[in-house]
């Protein structure tokens, strides 16, 4: 499952991190995810939980939603997904299926559809606290 691969790449970076920072414990590991990046957080989380171990076990996971930013590739104005004007079901479909936003989405400058993600997909770490001894 699409979560549970995301879950063990998160775990297996976060425990390189870790490893070489030469931390004991760690508190807690914050995540960021992407507006556009499909996934269901309940199972993430619960995936991210079940994988924990090691040095990593029982720290906080916190995950921060990060808005998706788009920039039009003709002009080069850069607009927030959220700001699209899009009604609701649109928006749904573009965040089940990413890659069809060039469907919905117009530059709000030019009004072309040849715009990139420029930021508001994936998952990545970051950071990660250490415990510190007297916690
Ligand atoms: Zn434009």
């Amino acid at each position: 499952m699409h979560e549970w691969a995301l879950a063990e790449a998160v775990v297996s970076a976060a425990s390189e991190v870790v490893e070489k920072s030469g931390m004991k414990k760690v508190a807690s590991i914050n995540i960021g995810l992407g507006e556009l990046q499909q996934v269901d957080l309940e199972i993430f989380k619960f995936a991210l939980s079940q994988l924990l171990s090691g040095r990593l076990k029982d720290a906080k996971i916190k995950i921060r939603k990060t808005r998706a930013r788009l920039k039009c590739r003709v002009c080069g104005c850069r607009w927030l997904f959220s700001k699209t004007g899009l009604d609701k079901s649109s928006r749904e479909a573009i965040h089940f299926v990413p890659e069809i936003a060039h469907a919905f989405v117009r530059c709000p400058e030019c009004n072309s559809p040849d715009f990139e993600v420029e930021q508001g997909r994936g998952v990545w770490i970051e950071n990660i606290v250490g415990k510190k001894r007297c916690d």
